[in-house]
């Protein structure tokens, strides 16, 4: 099995080889292959997505990515995170799954990821009106609501499904297509619930989710918010999946720039999402188990810099190999 591993750019690099450290611990029989992708691509090559890189993460079993993004780049016409719009396209990745759990609290939100507001129309008018749009095919919703739906199967079998019907016609429709896919679902309960109303009732009372399924933006913002909830960006991680092709596992925070450098990155979130890489991605669930726990433990008693504690990348990495060995 070939997992393609991005390194990434800024704490990228620091926190996937803790990544790959527990891998080399727990499956020695995967193939990890570094490739050029991000910031760093285009310094080597002018490309943020190196045909070599697409190749390879598209020829793989699962694709393990760092964060990507560096400030030199903000004003640029390349930019790092085209490249990443454009594996997720390619790849067609359109569920991303954003688990959040801390004390009392274990939700999953399922973001549409390759439709909606970030890659509807956009442009500017004669007049100097700049726009985008949301745009969503009947298909689209039909597909996301399913993978949210059996997920929650498996779960407690609960379904929040956020949307602006009160507003928006692709939300309406959006509301119509969830309603039929949960025909087909009859132990899942399902509830609609407006944007606005679902991030309060996330800050407020997160414990009483279990799934949400929303479009793009909103799933966004929507799952940051859960990140904040559940203990901050350094804990939160991330799985993109399409039907049957590879998945592309990373953590929900950026490359971090101002701590670029310093071996203090919280390596966590790089490593849950290592964990969902095993479960969903390889189909090696026991592993996934074993490497969860590690991180649980290790949380606990090494915790690092931004969770209030000192201890390194390296030394978050040491602790969970000596609880996976
Ligand atoms: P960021 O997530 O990189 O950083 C926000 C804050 O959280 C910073 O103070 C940072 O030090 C801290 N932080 C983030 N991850 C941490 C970790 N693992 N351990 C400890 N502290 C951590 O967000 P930003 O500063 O808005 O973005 C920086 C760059 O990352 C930008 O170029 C942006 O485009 C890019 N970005 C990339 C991705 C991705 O690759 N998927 C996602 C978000 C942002």
């Amino acid at each position: 099995m070939s997992v393609a591993v991005l390194p990434g750019d800024g704490i990228g690099p620091e926190v996937v080889r803790e990544a790959r450290r527990a891998l080399e611990a727990l499956a020695p029989d995967l193939e990890l292959e570094p490739h050029l992708f991000g910031g760093q691509a285009i310094r080597d090559t002018g490309d943020s997505l190196p045909e070599e890189t697409l190749a390879a993460c598209k020829a793989s079993e699962a694709v393990l990515k760092a964060p990507i993004g560096d400030p030199e780049f903000d004003a640029a016409e390349v930019r790092p995170e085209q490249g990443m719009l454009r594996l997720r396209t390619e790849l067609d990745v359109y569920a991303n799954l954003r688990p959040a759990q801390s004390e009392g609290i274990d939700l999953l939100i399922v973001r549409e990821l390759v439709g909606g507001l970030y890659f509807g129309e956009k442009g500017v008018r004669e007049d100097g009106t700049v726009f985008d749009t949301m745009e969503y095919h009947p298909s689209q919703v039909e597909r996301i609501a399913r993978r949210a739906f059996e997920l929650a199967d498996g779960r407690r079998k609960r379904v929040v499904s956020v949307d602006k019907a009160n507003v928006l016609e692709t939300s309406r429709m959006w509301r119509r297509v969830v309603t039929q896919v949960a025909a087909d679902f009859e132990d899942v309960e399902v509830e609609h619930m407006l944007v606005d109303n679902a991030a309060m009732q996330l800050a407020s009372n997160p414990a009483q989710f279990d799934v949400l399924v929303t479009e793009n933006m909103f799933g966004d913002i929507l799952s940051d918010l859960a990140a904040a909830v559940t203990g901050g960006l350094g804990l939160a991680p991330s799985a993109s999946l399409s039907d049957g092709g590879p998945g592309i596992f990373e953590p929900v925070h950026g490359s971090a720039p101002d701590i670029a450098g310093l071996g203090v990155a919280n390596p966590a979130a790089m490593l849950r999402s290592t964990a969902l890489m095993l479960d969903h991605g390889l189909g090696r669930p026991e592993e996934a188990r074993r490497l969860e726990a590690a991180i649980e433990s290790t949380l606990a008693s090494h915790p690092t810099r931004d969770l209030g504690g000192s201890a390194t990348t390296a030394e978050f990495g040491d602790a969970v190999l000596r609880d996976l060995s």
